[in-house]
C-alpha cells in the first residue's frame, strides 16, 4: 500500500485470523490501525480475505481488558453473562498488577502444594506466538510439574496429526497449498477453504482455470465446486466408505504405484484384504455416491501425474477423524502421490499458528518437536536442559480436562487465550466444570465466556500489540511485528506467562521474545538455520532448511519418510458409524464450523465492526426443503435441540445444506452451537465428534 497523509506509520505484520499466514502491513495513526493491506508473503502475494483486511479493529474495541481483575469474594462462580461485554464490576474488582500476580500465583502455588502436579492443568492458544506456546508449556512442565497441557489443536486437527505421525512420521504438511499450481489433481475434502482459508481458495480456483482437475467432496455444498471437476455430496459421516471404495478401485484396476509401494510403504498387504468390503458398488448406498463416480474420481486421483490433498474439520472432527486420516494418507501412499511437487498431504490448518503451536510442545503428549514424553531418553535430556525433573505420563487433553474437572483431579487451571466455555463440546458441561475450579487464572484480551469463571483475570495483548513468531499452515515461520502498545495496563502475554513463572518458583529472565526463540532453536532442530535476525530480514523461512541462505524445504518426503523404517506406514481402516445416529426423536443431523467473516468463538471478529455489521446474529443454516416443511419462513426464529441442550436462532435458507442436516457456526455465543454437540472423542486423536450429532429443529414464537 502506499502511505497518505492520514496515517504517520506503517508496520509489517502478520493477520492473525487463519492459518494460511498473509502478511499484512498495517497503516497506523496516533497509536491506532486505521487500515490493512496484503503484502507480497509467501502465501499470499499481496491478496488478503475480508477478515484480514477488515478485522483489525476489535483490538480497539470498549471491551478490552485494560487492568488486571480479581473475583470478588462473595460472588457466585456458576454467575453467567446474559450478555458479552457487560458490566462485571458487581463479580469482578479491579486490582494492580502487583497484587493481581499474587493472588493468581498463590492460588496456584496452594494447589500445586497441597494436592500434587497433576491437580494442576494449562490451555495455552494457538492465537499467540510461537514463543508465548514454548513458553507457556515450559511453565506447567516445569511449574505446575505435570503434562497437563493442551490447547485447542485438540479440536481441530488431533486426529489428522495422529495419523500422519503414525503412518509419516511428522504431523505437518508435506507440500504448501501453492504446490496445487504444480497439480494435475487436487481432492478438498471436509474443507471450505473459500470461506475458512480464503486466500488459499484464490489458488486453487486459479489451478482449476489453469487445468488441475479440483475434485470436491464434502457433505455440504461449497460456491468452489464451481470451479471443480467433480463435486461429490457424500452422505455424512460416511469419508471411510466412500475412501475405501477408491481404495479398492485403484487396487482391483491396479492404479497404484507398485513400485513405490514397494520401495516405500509398509502394509499394502493388509490394505488389499481390508479394502475387499468396500466396493464402489457395495459403498454406493452407503455413502450416497453412485459407484461409476467413485471409479472415476479414484481413477482421476491415482492415474493424474502429480495429485495433491487438502482435508479440513469435516475430515478430522469426527470419532473416526484418525481412520479418515489414514484413509486419506493411504491414497497418497499407494499411488506414491508424496514427495515430487505438486503432490502431497496438506491438512489445512485452522488457527494462525495452530502448527507453531503444536510444533512448540502445546501438547499433553509431546515436548517441542513430537519428541514423546514417555521416551527416557528424550525426557531426560529435556530435564537436563530446563534444569527440572519431569512427569514421565502423558497429560490430560483439552476434554479429558474437563471431565477431570468433574471427578476432582484438576482443581486449577492457567488458561490463556483460548475460549473453553465457547470452543469445547457440550458447553454446559464445560461451564459447570470451569465453575467447580478451585482456581482459575486467565489471560486475556477481552472478558470471554471463560473469564467469567476466573478468579484472577490478567490483561493481555492483541495480535497487533506484540511481536513473535507463527507458523502457518505451509510450515513457514513467519516474524509479526508490534504495531501498537497494548491499551491501558494489558501486558504482552510473554511477560505475563514469565511473571506467573517467577511467581510460582521459576527463575525464569527473558528479556525479549528473541531470547524465547534462541532457546527454542536449541531443543527444537525444526527450527535449524532460522534465527530472528533471519527473520527480521526475510520475514518468513520455511522449515525444515538446511542451510542459512535456503528458504527452505516447501516438501518433505523426497526420500521416504520420518518413520523408524523410513517407509510410509499403510494402517487400513474400518468404517464406524458416527457416535450418535438420527433417531425418532432428533431425526435430524447437525454440524458446526465457521464461516467466512467470523473466527472460531467470535471473541476478536464479533467485536471487529465491519465483520459484525455483515453477519450480526446467530443463525441455523437449513435446506429449502426442510424449512417448508416446518412451516416457517427464512429468518424466523427456531428452536435446535439435542440431547445435551436447546438453543433459539434464527433460520436461514441454505442450498448447501443437504435435506436433513443442520449447519450452525460455532461464533455465536447468545446461541451457541456448542451447547448442542456431542462431546464423544475419536480414540487416537481425543477430538470431539463436532461434525455429527443427532438433532430436532422446531418453530417457535417471535421473541
Ligand atoms: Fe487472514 Fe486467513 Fe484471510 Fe489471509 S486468508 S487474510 S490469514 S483470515
Amino acid at each position: 500500500g502506499v502511505r497518505t497523509e492520514f496515517e504517520d506509520r506503517d508496520v509489517d505484520t502478520l493477520c492473525p485470523f487463519c492459518g494460511v499466514g498473509c502478511q499484512t502491513t498495517a497503516h497506523v495513526k496516533d497509536d491506532k490501525i486505521i487500515s490493512v493491506d496484503g503484502r507480497d508473503g509467501p502465501a499470499n502475494e499481496n491478496r488478503l480475505c475480508v477478515k484480514g483486511r477488515f478485522g483489525y479493529d476489535y483490538i480497539d474495541h470498549a471491551g478490552r481488558l485494560t487492568k488486571p481483575l480479581i473475583r470478588r469474594d462473595d460472588a457466585p462462580k456458576d454467575w453467567q453473562a446474559e450478555m458479552r461485554d457487560g458490566d462485571y464490576s458487581a463479580v469482578f474488582r479491579e486490582a494492580t498488577w502487583e497484587e493481581a500476580l499474587e493472588r493468581a500465583t498463590g492460588g496456584l502455588r496452594a494447589i500445586r502444594d497441597e494436592h500434587g502436579p497433576f491437580s494442576m492443568a494449562g490451555f495455552g492458544s494457538a492465537k499467540g506466538s510461537n514463543e508465548e506456546a514454548y513458553l507457556f508449556q515450559k511453565l506447567v512442565r516445569t511449574g505446575f510439574g505435570s503434562n497437563n497441557v493442551d490447547h485447542c489443536t485438540r479440536l481441530c486437527h488431533a486426529s489428522s496429526v495422529a495419523a500422519l505421525m503414525e503412518t509419516v512420521g511428522s504431523g505437518a504438511v508435506s507440500a504448501p497449498f501453492t504446490a496445487i499450481d504444480d497439480a494435475e489433481c487436487a481432492i478438498v475434502i471436509g474443507a471450505r477453504p473459500a470461506q475458512n482459508h480464503p486466500v488459499a481458495a484464490t489458488y486453487f480456483k486459479r489451478a482449476a482455470k489453469r487445468g488441475t482437475k479440483l475434485i470436491i467432496m464434502d457433505p455440504r455444498g461449497q460456491n468452489l465446486s464451481r470451479y471443480a471437476s467433480h463435486s461429490l455430496q457424500f452422505k455424512a459421516g460416511r469419508d471411510v466408505a466412500l475412501l475405501n471404495a477408491m481404495l479398492y478401485t485403484i487396487i482391483e484396476e491396479e492404479l497404484y504405484d507398485r513400485q513405490y509401494v514397494q520401495a516405500n510403504t509398509e502394509g499394502f498387504e493388509e490394505l488389499q484384504e481390508r479394502v475387499k468390503d468396500y466396493s464402489p458398488e457395495e459403498m454406493e448406498k452407503v455413502c450416497g455416491i453412485e459407484a461409476a463416480v467413485i471409479r472415476d474420481v479414484a481413477r482421476t486421483y491415482a492415474t493424474a501425474r502429480t495429485s495433491i490433498i487438502f482435508w479440513g474439520m469435516g475430515i478430522s472432527q469426527h470419532v473416526h477423524g484418525t481412520d479418515n486420516s489414514r484413509c486419506l494418507i493411504t491414497l497418497a501412499l499407494i499411488t506414491g502421490q508424496v514427495g515430487r511437487p505438486g503432490t502431497g498431504l496438506h491438512p489445512l490448518r485452522g488457527q494462525n499458528n495452530v502448527q507453531g503451536a503444536s510444533d512448540a510442545g502445546l501438547i499433553p503428549m509431546f515436548y517441542p518437536d513430537y519428541r514423546s514424553v514417555e521416551t527416557d531418553e528424550v525426557r531426560e535430556s529435556i530435564e537436563s536442559f530446563w534444569g527440572k525433573p519431569m512427569d514421565p505420563k502423558r497429560g490430560l487433553t483439552v476434554v479429558e480436562t474437563i471431565n477431570a474437572i468433574h471427578d476432582g483431579q484438576v482443581k486449577a487451571m492457567y488458561i490463556m487465550g483460548e475460549n473453553p466455555a465457547m470452543s469445547d463440546p457440550d458447553q454446559n458441561h464445560a461451564r459447570q466444570a470451569l465453575a467447580k475450579l478451585e482456581h482459575l487464572v486467565v489471560q486475556d484480551i477481552f472478558m470471554t465466556e471463560t473469564a467469567w469463571h476466573a478468579d484472577v483475570i490478567l490483561p493481555a495483548s492483541a495480535h497487533a500489540e506484540k511481536t513473535g513468531t507463527f507458523t502457518n499452515t505451509n510450515r513457514q515461520v513467519q516474524l509479526a511485528r508490534q504495531v501498537v502498545p497494548p491499551p491501558g495496563e494489558a501486558r504482552q502475554d510473554w511477560w505475563i506467562t514469565q511473571a506467573l513463572a517467577q511467581g510460582i518458583g521459576l527463575d525464569w529472565s527473558y528479556l525479549h521474545p528473541k531470547d524465547v526463540f534462541a532457546e527454542m532453536a536449541q531443543v527444537m532442530p525444526s527450527l535449524n538455520n532460522i534465527t530472528w535476525d533471519r527473520l527480521e530480514r526475510e520475514d518468513s523461512v520455511t522449515y525444515p532448511c538446511d542451510a542459512p541462505d535456503e528458504p527452505g524445504n516447501e516438501i518433505i518426503f523426497v526420500n521416504g519418510f520420518p518413520t523408524t523404517s523410513g517407509r510410509g506406514k499403510i494402517v487400513p481402516a474400518k468404517l464406524i458409524p458416527p457416535d450418535e445416529l438420527p433417531d425418532n426423536d432428533y431425526p435430524m443431523v447437525l454440524t458446526t464450523g465457521r464461516m467466512l467473516e467470523h473466527w472460531h468463538t467470535g471473541a476478536m471478529t464479533r467485536r471487529a465492526t465491519a465483520l459484525d455489521m455483515l453477519e450480526p446474529e446467530a443463525v441455523v443454516m437449513v435446506n429449502a426443503r426442510d424449512i417448508l416443511r416446518m412451516g416457517v419462513e427464512p429468518g424466523d426464529y427456531v428452536q435446535v435441540q439435542t440431547r445435551r441442550g436447546t438453543i433459539l436462532l434464527k433460520v436461514r435458507q441454505d442450498g448447501d445444506v443437504p435435506e436433513g442436516m443442520l449447519f450452525i457456526p460455532f461464533c455465536f455465543a447468545e446461541a451457541a452451537a456448542n451447547v448442542l454437540t456431542n462431546p464423544q472423542l475419536d480414540p487416537f486423536g481425543k477430538i470431539p465428534e463436532f461434525k455429527f450429532c443427532a438433532a430436532r429443529i422446531e418453530p417457535v414464537q417471535a421473541v
